[in-house]
């Protein structure tokens, strides 16, 4: 039974109008997930445009907000939040129920799936085995309470969006982009992506927006602008911050110190930090 409603939400997906929206009926059957108040995903279509750099940083704007926030890696493809956040080769406890135990870190409940697998054996997990885990993620992790659970996507895919969107009722979706066509035009796939799951859109972050030399004011594009702000205006998408390019913010990711950490007066952690705002005025 379980499997005839997993094909026919499949083919739901397939079928669906390009462009198609929530507004349509919702044809899956999304729970909340007890303890947890917001479920937000974050998404790119390309990767290596920052995704899980936005989701460290906003996990950590939003804990200092006051909010219990927990990370959850579901990048199985390339789980890089261990690193960002400084817990390589941590494995996470278990409890008496046999529940996994996030590790806590700067203030949040992390979990991925590069705690319980070696990052190169990742890479092979599909289908049936990546369903499981990502119920395994939800279901057999002891998130405890929550205001929010940032969820970091691999790029690109449908798979992980679906299996999601089909359980668990998601407060939106945010998509990260940088500024040039080439990345607006998977980024476009993947706001076609959360339409036809029925995850609302939050908002795009425009990650390396532009760059400013030490002691200069002038915003250098190290991407050119492309059609970004035309088509957010056209679909009445919110763009919710520009983070500029700082080398700061990739040596912080490979020191395992995200710059909402460790410089909290920086313009990126200042736009993070707008970012968990409007978040919070929007959903509490
Ligand atoms: P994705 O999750 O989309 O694959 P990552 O978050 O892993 O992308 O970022 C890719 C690389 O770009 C990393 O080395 C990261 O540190 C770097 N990076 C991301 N955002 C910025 C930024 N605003 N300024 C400088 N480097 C950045």
């Amino acid at each position: 039974m379980r499997f005839m409603n997993f094909i026919s939400s499949l083919l739901t997906l397939a079928f669906a109008p390009k462009g198609s929206t929530m507004n349509q009926a919702n044809p899956f059957n999304p729970q909340p997930l007890p303890g947890i108040k917001n479920i937000i995903l974050v998404g790119s279509g390309k990767g290596g445009v920052g995704k899980s750099t936005v989701s460290v940083n906003l996990a950590l704007a939003l804990k200092n907000k006051g909010k219990k926030v927990g990370l959850l890696d579901a990048d199985i493809y390339g789980p890089s939040i261990p690193r960002m956040v400084g817990c390589l080769n941590q494995a996470p406890g278990i409890n008496e129920d046999k529940k996994l135990l996030p590790i806590q870190r700067y203030g949040l409940s992390v979990m991925s799936i590069g705690f319980l697998v070696d990052e190169s054996q990742a890479m092979v997990w599909r289908g049936p085995m990546l369903f499981k885990a990502m119920d395994q993620f939800f279901h057999d992790v002891k998130w405890g309470d929550l205001d929010y659970l940032i969820l970091d996507l691999p790029p690109g895919t449908g798979d992980i969006a679906l299996t999601i969107a089909q359980k668990l009722k998601v407060a939106g979706g945010i998509i990260v982009t940088t500024p040039q066509n080439i990345s607006l035009a998977d980024a476009k796939k993947a706001v076609d992506m959360f339409n036809q799951v029925h995850i609302p859109q939050l908002g795009f972050v425009e990650n390396m927006s532009y760059f400013k030399a030490p002691g200069s004011e002038e915003k250098i594009q190290l991407f050119p602008k492309g059609e970004l702000d035309a088509y957010l205006d056209a679909k009445q998408i919110k763009k919710l911050a520009e983070i500029p390019f700082n080398p700061n913010v990739s040596l912080g990711s490979e020191a395992g110190i995200p710059i909402v950490e460790s410089q909290h007066d920086s313009t990126e952690s200042l736009a993070f930090s707008s970012v968990a705002e409007k978040l919070i005025e929007k959903l509490g």
